[in-house]
């Protein structure tokens, strides 16, 4: 598949291993490339001009070394043979770690597919895998062998978890592994899966779990603060979740730390920024300026006292 010259590709189209939720290991005759052969495809490619970057992953025809290797030769083929575009490598569970790094060295981004938020998780719906051994301690191998560089995805809707263990799950790997961002692949019930007839992930619970994501990831919100933006059953309150976590606390620009400002709906990080920097000579804030600044006032005005005025009512 190509999206705006960015492709992506399985080396091995099948897979022996028996994830509930995927439909790789469930194809006959599925397409497998030698790592020579998918090298020479994207070098042509490259050449023409048809593509700006790979994205590569690979199933487990038969054991993860193997897989893992081939993808190793097939990224140091491309390399060689002047293949200089983005370049995203899906490390395999169970890799071994000099793979791993030299994974890390060829490509620009790698990334280690958690799948689940936890073991227990990951047994309802994946039986080969092991959590801790080949998904866990891979990826901090991965964290280490790139910082900065890496990611995981986990698959929402598979095993049944609540919200709040996405959430808790988010919170623990952005303080240990620090990925550049977590995906989070919305279950789609393929045909010929033991998921088949399983209900697909709603796409507002998918816009909620990114809203919160974001707020953790650019805004740093705690655990804390983003449990209450969870009903009593740990599913996400419908809305959006930055309202739903900012309670009724009002706070005066002119005075207010960034923190305090990311906090608002309707303030970013960069509205934050230009409003600290137009109060700098000691001036008031007005709502001139707060518009100014890129405040969505709509949102923003009912958490905000300006000249001793509020702007709004909350709720
Ligand atoms: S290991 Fe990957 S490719 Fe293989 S069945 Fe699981 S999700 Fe599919």
């Amino acid at each position: 598949m190509v999206k705006g010259g960015y492709l992506k590709m399985l080396l091995h189209g099948r897979c022996s291993f028996d994830c509930a939720y995927c439909g790789i290991c469930r194809r006959e005759n599925a397409p497998s490339f030698a790592p020579k052969e998918l090298a020479d495809l994207i070098c042509s490619l490259w050449k023409e001009s048809r593509i700006t970057g790979l994205f590569l992953s690979t199933g487990i025809p038969r054991d993860c070394g193997k897989s893992m290797d081939d993808l190793i030769e097939a990224a140091t083929l491309m390399r060689r043979g002047g293949f200089t575009g983005y370049l995203h490598l899906k490390v395999v569970p169970g890799a071994l770690r000099t793979d791993i790094n030299e994974a890390a060295r060829l490509a620009n981004r790698i990334s280690i597919n958690l799948e689940a938020v936890d073991k227990d998780r990951l047994s309802e719906i994946a039986s080969v895998k092991n959590y801790e051994s080949d998904l866990l301690r891979r990826h901090a191998w991965v964290a280490e062998a790139a910082p900065g560089r890496h990611t995981t995805q986990i698959v929402v809707g598979a095993a049944d978890e609540t919200d709040g263990e996405i959430l808790s799950f988010m919170h623990r790997e952005y303080q240990r592994f620090a990925p550049a961002s977590i995906y989070y692949s919305g279950l789609t019930p393929l045909p010929g899966t033991p998921l088949a007839r399983a209900a697909p992930a709603k796409p507002a619970r998918m816009r909620s779990l990114y809203a919160v994501d974001a707020l953790v990831r650019e805004y740093g919100y705690s655990q804390d603060e983003t449990a209450a933006a969870l009903d009593e059953e740990g599913n996400l309150l419908p809305g959006d979740p930055k309202i739903n976590v900012s309670g009724d606390r009002r706070i005066d620009p002119s005075s207010a730390t960034r923190e305090e400002l990311i906090r608002v709906p309707g303030i970013g990080p960069k509205a934050a920024g230009r409003i600290i920097c137009m109060r700098g000579a000691g001036q008031v804030v007005t709502e001139k300026m707060l518009r100014e600044a890129g405040v969505v006032m709509k949102r923003a005005g009912a958490y905000l006292v300006v000249g001793g005025r509020v702007q709004g009512r909350i709720g």
